[in-house]
């Protein structure tokens, strides 16, 4: 299959990571997924610690999501009108995540980064965009610098493509630096439109901003009339009921969200203050749409699964995501191998450092080779993980005590493996 896909598409793959460039190998092929678990094209079966890269926090195929999703696409796939589903997911959002007066869905993480800077510009009538070495707001020109996982995996610095133009605006700072966020709003007083970070981040490995971070940013913003963005595609919906704003309370001016929003499908969104929002089109003269928004069968998904996740389902992914954590951390400790776990509520992953990681260049000191060694070894006995060191690992509410039980099985090995 692999060999196929590499005739037709670029690396054989639909998104970079996927491609196991950084650990090498053959990608495997996915045909179906139960619970916590997937099924490759071989018929081998993996405890899945990817969760699509964060959106299946019931884990696959949940009965009552796949019936949301059969009744609505039996009423029709894509009407181009506006749908009762839509307002019902956007109104989920709006209880859910207080700063959030008002939301617009989108079709993917990275429209919704992208319509959100352009609305910060649009209101503030700034051109310039603050953001963090490490941090991946998805593949938005004048975002991609310094963007973490994906770039860094392949050892890219940025991408070819993007103008100096379009980079021009776009200031990359240090993660976790609060002076020299400082430092920018004084070089370019009333120049900065917006900063936007991930929330807590997870494309440089899970990085949590230091005690007062965030907090710090939106102060700065506030003080120089600029927008403070936070990018909870990752965090949002996973972290806790209100994202990762449901645990550091700072209030973001803008907001955007994805994966587990969609249940598996393509829905994302950005919203945020009524006053900013309502500058947006047709409201207000900041232009931004698509043919698929708000999508009748995505909505239906999204809508399915947030009603799912209640206060004891996070309490079980976050439970699940303790236990992993302490059992990856025992392993690697009996054989002595330097790594730091590193968490954001039930987001994780595993430095093969000691040092402490508080950025991107901290990330990028780990021994590679180590994960890479670790990675093939539970691959090998059935343990999906990111194909990268530079990522988060995900859980679900399906992760129960015989797929962990799975993963215990498989690590001494793959501990063994990283010596
Ligand atoms: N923002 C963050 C924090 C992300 O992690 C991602 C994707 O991983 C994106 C934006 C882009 O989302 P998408 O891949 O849906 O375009």
């Amino acid at each position: 299959m692999f060999d196929r896909a590499s005739v037709v598409t670029p690396g054989g793959v639909n998104s970079p990571v996927r491609a196991f460039r950084a650990v090498g190998g053959t990608p495997r092929f996915m045909v179906s997924g139960t619970g916590p678990y997937l099924t490759d094209a071989d018929g081998r079966e993996y405890v899945d610690l990817v969760c699509s890269w964060g959106p299946m926090i019931l884990g696959h195929s949940h009965p009552e999501v796949v019936a949301a999703v059969q009744e609505a696409v039996a009423r029709g796939t894509s009407f181009g009108t506006p749908g009762e589903g839509e307002v019902a997911l956007a109104e989920e959002i709006v209880a859910r995540i207080e700063p959030v007066e008002q939301v617009r869905l989108v079709s993917s993480g990275t429209e919704a980064t992208m319509s959100a800077i352009r609305l910060a510009r649009g209101f503030t009538g700034r051109a310039k965009v603050v953001k963090f070495a490490g941090c991946y707001h998805g593949h938005v020109d004048a975002l991609l610098a310094a963007a973490g996982s994906g770039l860094a995996t392949f050892g890219l610095p940025d991408t070819p493509g993007v103008t100096g133009a379009t980079a021009g605006d776009t200031v990359v700072l240090p993660y976790n630096d609060l002076d020299a966020v400082r430092a920018a709003f004084a070089a370019h007083p009333g120049e900065i439109a917006c900063v936007i970070t991930e929330a807590s981040p997870g494309n440089m490995g899970v990085v949590p901003p230091a005690d007062g971070f965030n907090a710090g940013l939106k102060e700065l913003c506030a003080a120089d009339g600029a927008l403070y963005i936070s990018d909870e595609v990752m965090t949002g919906f996973r972290t806790s009921k209100a994202g990762w704003y449901g645990v550091d309370g700072v209030r973001p001016d803008l907001m955007t969200f994805g994966k587990v929003m969609g249940g598996g499908f393509p829905a994302a969104a950005f919203g945020g203050r009524g006053d900013v929002m309502a500058h947006l089109a047709p409201a207000g003269p900041v232009y931004q749409a698509g043919t698929l928004s708000g999508n009748p069968v995505a909505t239906a998904a999204g809508l399915a699964q947030l009603r799912l996740l209640d206060d004891a389902a996070y309490a079980k992914v976050d439970a699940v995501s303790a236990e992993l954590r302490a059992l990856v951390g025992d392993a690697l400790t009996k054989e002595g191998v330097a790594h730091t776990v590193s968490a954001a509520s039930n987001m994780f992953s595993v430095f093969f450092t000691d040092r402490p990681v508080r950025n991107y260049e901290d990330a990028k000191r780990q021994d590679v080779f180590r994960f890479t060694a670790f990675f093939h070894s539970m691959l090998a006995q059935g343990v999906y993980l990111p194909p990268s060191a530079f990522e988060s690992w995900f859980v679900s509410t399906a992760h129960d005590e015989r797929a962990v039980e799975r993963v215990a099985a498989a690590l001494p090995a793959a501990a063994r493996a990283a010596a």
